[in-house]
């Protein structure tokens, strides 16, 4: 069986030191296949790198997340902007979306934020556009106001990653052909187990997000790719599959979202 991560962090202080172990852990548990998601100008240069240095089996996204906006040196989404622009075509070959890119309140009630926070997702989006990249998202208690913000768009290829609710939207995302991710709470949170129901199984993708940390089985342990198999076992249980198919579907799902060819 094969596996895939479609969204983790290796760019993160906290993998900076071990990403050669990370790396083995992906591949002695057949992660054949990781989007290394951007925070800023500086992870999105590190992605590219890793991507390059792992040729075939990390793959780059691109881009400026929502959290700490305020706090970016000015001419820092410029810059990213300018750097995805104008990648040469060498490099272009290596990146496979835009992100992690969205909108999130959540931890921040500073006045102008929210402003500067949808200013910045609508250039995110009208590269994505312009240069025809699929987007993965971030909706953390947003997902409704990041769903009419892609009315304007005419993106494709979106992906809600770690899509938790309500699950009301789900049906209409779905609708318009947009995928999700789910990881490891798919083990223990009541509210994805129901997500993971719902979505066809055509429009899921699997993740950590590490070095995010979770809880249930995986709580006090380093977030690494080994633990997709996990999730990949639990996701056939709640769609009632045998796990092959559901590993096979995901991976294929992986490379129609992204439009390469890993298997
Ligand atoms: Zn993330």
């Amino acid at each position: 069986m094969k596996f895939i991560d479609a969204h983790i962090h290796l760019c993160d202080p906290e993998y900076s030191e071990i990403i050669e172990k990370i790396i083995e852990d992906a591949k002695n548990n057949n992660v054949i296949a990781l989007v290394s998601n951007s925070m800023d100008y500086k992870t999105s240069l590190k992605s590219l790198e890793l991507a390059k240095k792992y040729n075939g089996l990390v793959f780059a996204a691109l881009g400026v997340h929502p959290w700490g906006i305020e706090t970016l040196p000015q001419n820092e989404i410029e810059a990213t902007i300018e750097l995805i622009s104008n990648l040469n075509q060498e490099d272009r070959k290596y990146v496979v979306a835009i992100g992690e890119i969205g909108l999130d309140i959540t931890y921040t009630k500073k006045k102008g934020v929210k402003e500067l926070q949808y200013e910045v997702f609508n250039k995110m989006l009208k590269l994505a556009e312009k240069l025809s990249l699929p987007v993965i998202i971030h909706s953390r208690g947003t997902s409704q106001e990041v769903a009419e913000v892609l009315t304007s768009y005419n993106l494709k290829k979106v992906l809600f990653h770690w899509f938790s609710r309500p699950i009301s939207l789900l049906s209409k995302l779905i609708e318009r052909g947009y995928y999700i991710t789910e990881g490891p709470p798919v083990l223990y949170s009541k509210g994805i187990r129901e997500n993971v129901k719902k979505v066809p199984i055509e429009h899921l993708l699997t993740e950590t997000d590490g070095p995010v940390r979770f809880s249930g089985p995986f709580k006090g342990r380093l977030t690494t790719p080994a633990f997709i198999p996990l999730v990949v076992e639990e996701i056939a249980k709640l769609k009632k599959m045998n796990v092959e198919d559901a590993a096979c579907q995901i991976l294929k799902n992986f490379e129609n979202f992204f439009g390469i060819k890993i298997s």
